[in-house]
This record gives structure tokens, sequence and C-alpha cells, in this order.
């Protein structure tokens, strides 16, 4: 039985049903819960999965003879970046191996761009008064604090079922050269769940930019991250941009973060030949080489790109059941009371809830309250700022799979609160 929309309740109806929430809610405090769906960390069992990674590797030769116990090998031992060439669908000449942290990556070529300039620059980025970059939004909190932390401005453009708004894009960066780059999780983003569609990144490959040296970080953080059989399908960004005559505006980032250790899983970067270079050119005043032993570990474990997506349907079989959950509690409570709109994600690490205006901060609040924390409202914005206070973004991934049921049981009482009180405020002001 669907319920009624909560706005064409009566007053006295309203007053009724925010009573009943009221209730409901000290009901929830009093259980002293103390659960967390902040961060999308891998969960216990699904690390487990990979421990045979502790046992290895049995050799510490690579295919080529190189003792990876040793110094060298900036690029990344040869067989992880074929294995990932083919999972990522590049070359593996274009793809560099590297530590365990795919963001180190990208910070590191951000950096770069600030000091040196990218391959196409005329100057270094920090030269300019003005460093702008476009930020999907809702995105990723970690892109945007560091963007800030260089005083680059942040431009922030709607995320949509099929990838960003492309005409806002094209229209800003066509005139606006001060605009250097954009962010873009293509695949199961961080937190919408979209998936850009091939038309979308046609465009962005094709558009013309006043900025002659921009560049699309391509965050491919969930590539692989399927929770149901309809797999999306990447979007081959490095053809398709160099098809357009741009090969060096996208740099493509990957890691198995989300597919091994969160910790101590190795990141890759791909690109146009140049940009590997111009890359591997700075880079080798920071480092003689990345952890080969690591690196090869992961290519003894796997065996070959199928292992990666086998070992990525284990992940889905422990994920998938606290996604349903996720879902089924929303729906249970919320359901035709149109005071919330919620994703239903088919692949990533996060669920994007979307309450009532204004009433985000409310909801995060009442669930601390409760023992249930989230992740702040606004974290997914430039700056923590949501302008309409309504985005929560739920990671269901690391708690136990009755945790996540309690947990989003209380959320959903919750954002009923915080709805009623919403709209009994709202009849207040009217009468
Ligand atoms: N990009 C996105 C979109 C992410 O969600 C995350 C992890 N939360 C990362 C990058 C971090 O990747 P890594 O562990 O390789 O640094």
């Amino acid at each position: 039985d669907a319920k009624q929309p909560l706005s064409s309740l009566s007053a006295a109806q309203l007053r009724d049903y925010l009573a009943a929430q009221q209730r409901a809610y000290t009901v929830l405090q009093e259980r002293g819960l103390a659960l967390d769906l902040t961060r999308g960390k891998p969960s216990t069992a699904q690390l487990d999965l990979s421990d045979e990674l502790l046992h290895l590797p049995v050799t510490v030769k690579d295919g080529d003879g190189v003792d990876c116990r040793n110094y060298g090998g900036l690029t990344g031992i040869r067989q992880i970046r074929e294995m990932f060439a083919d999972l990522l669908w590049v070359e593996p000449e274009q793809v560099v191996a590297g530590g365990n942290s795919s963001l180190t990556m990208m910070h590191d070529c951000l950096v770069q761009m600030l000091l040196h300039g990218a391959v196409d620059s005329a100057r270094a980025w920090a030269r300019d008064e003005r460093v702008k970059f476009i930020c999907p939004v809702p995105g990723y909190d970690r892109h945007f604090t560091m963007l800030a932390s260089y005083g680059i401005e942040m431009i922030p453009v709607d995320m949509l079922a099929d990838g960003p708004d492309a005409d806002a894009i094209e229209a800003l960066v066509a005139t606006d050269a001060a605009i250097k780059g954009m962010w873009i999780v293509p695949t199961y983003a961080n937190p919408s769940g979209s998936v850009i569609s091939m038309e979308v990144a046609s465009r962005l490959a094709a558009m013309p930019t006043a900025a002659p040296d921009f560049k699309i970080f391509w965050d491919n953080a969930y590539a692989f991250h399927h929770l149901t059989e309809q797999e999306a399908k990447g979007v081959d960004i490095l053809s398709v941009c160099s098809g357009a005559g741009h090969p060096n505006r996208p740099i493509m980032f990957a890691s198995t973060s989300k597919i091994t250790y969160a910790g101590a899983g190795v990141a890759f970067l791909a690109a146009s030949a140049e940009n590997v270079a111009w890359y591997l050119r700075h880079q080798q005043f920071a480092s003689i080489g990345p952890d080969k032993l690591n690196q090869l570990r992961h290519v003894q474990y796997f065996k070959t790109p199928q292992g990666v997506r086998d070992l990525m349907v284990k992940h889905r079989e422990i994920l998938a059941p606290k996604f349903a959950a996720v879902d089924a509690a929303l729906t249970a409570e919320l359901d035709g009371l149109e005071v919330a709109t919620w994703s239903k994600p088919t692949g990533g690490y996060f669920v994007n809830l979307d309450v009532l205006d204004g009433t985000a901060g409310r909801v995060v609040a009442l669930a601390k309250a409760a023992g249930i924390v989230l992740t702040p409202a606004g974290a997914s914005f430039p700056g923590g700022h949501d302008p309409r206070d309504r985005n929560i973004r739920l990671a269901p991934s690391f708690p136990v799979l009755a945790d996540v049921e309690t947990a989003m049981a209380g959320v959903a009482t919750c954002v009923a609160l915080a709805s009623a009180e919403k709209l009994a405020a709202r009849h207040t002001a009217a009468a």
C-alpha cells in the first residue's frame, strides 16, 4: 500500500505523523546504536578474499627476469601493465603501474601541471592568476579538497544519469581559458552511480576549449565494480580523445584498492605516449621505482585479466545484498511520501540519497544523535557546501549486512522525521 505524499496531508494529519516519527526516533535513540556508513571502504569479508596475497610472491623475479626486490622500473613491471591494459582497453605502453594509491598519482599529475605545466602548456599553471576546474556534483570529496588545497577554483556542474552535463561544460570551457581541467568518475560515479554514455564522453573529447592544455582527469576507480550482471562497459576515452584530435586531453587513473587491499593495492595511470613520458620525466625525481614485489604478487594472484573479473564477482556477491538492504529500508519507510529520492546503482560503492531541500544536515545530525554516523551533509560538493542541503552519500560496503539493515532503518526514520518537521514548519508559517 503506497503511502500518501506527506505534502498532501492536512495540518492535523501531519501533526499525527510528526508525533509518530518522534516516537519512532526516541525508540531508535534508546537502542544505543554505534554504526558507521561514512566511507566507501571494503569490508573485512572483501579483504579476506585476497588473503592469498599474503603468501605471494612465490618467486621474486618477474616474467622478464627482473629481480623485483631491487630498485628500478619506474613504469612498473610489464606483466601487470599488460594485465590492466587489457582490462582498461588501452595499450600496455600507455600504462604506468605505480604505488598503492591512484589518488596520489592524480595529485602528482596536478602538482606537476601547476609547477611545470602539462605536455601542451605554454607555461606552468601556477603562473596564471587563476586556475579553475570543472567539478561534476555530487562528486568525490577528495577530488575537491585536493583542488582546494592548491587554491584552484571549482565550478560545479550537475552530474546527470549519463554523465556530467555536457551542454554546461561545453559552454564553460569554450570561453574561459582559466578552466584547465575537469574531474570525472566515468563508471559508477562516486556518489551518484552514473555511468557516462559514449555520447557524453565523445562530446567531452571533442569540445573546443579556450585552454589549449585542458585536461580530463578520468578517475576510473570503479571500472570493474559491478553490482549486477548488467555490467557497464566503460568508454575507451584515450582512443575517443585521440580520434577527436585531442590525444593529450585525458589522463586515466585506476587502482586495485577495491579489488584486493584498499591500503596495499596497485595504482595505475593510463594516457597518451606523450603524457606518459611527461609523467615519468617528472616522476624520476620522486622515485627510483615502485613496489614491484607488490605488483608481482598481484600478477601471481590474478594470473590473467579474467582473474580480476572473477574476483569482482565475489565482491559483488558480498556487496549486492547490502545495496539491496539500503533500497529495501528506504522503500519500506519512505516510498510514496515524496520526500526523498535515491539511486539504485548497478555498480560502485555508494547510494545517493536526496531528501527535501534544507533537510540533509538535519537528517545527518539526527542520525548521529542516534548513533549512526553518516558522511557529513554537503561532503560531495566543493567546499562541503550543497546549495540545496539535500544530498546525502550512503556508503554501505563496510558494515556487515545486519548492521546495514539496522542503520538504514534508522536513517529512514531520520529522513521521515526531518521531512515531517520541515513540512510542519511550513504549515505553521502559512497559518
Ligand atoms: N577515486 C574515487 C572516485 C574514489 O572513490 C576513491 C576511493 N574512495 C579513490 C579514487 C581512491 O583511490 P586509491 O585508493 O587508488 O587512492
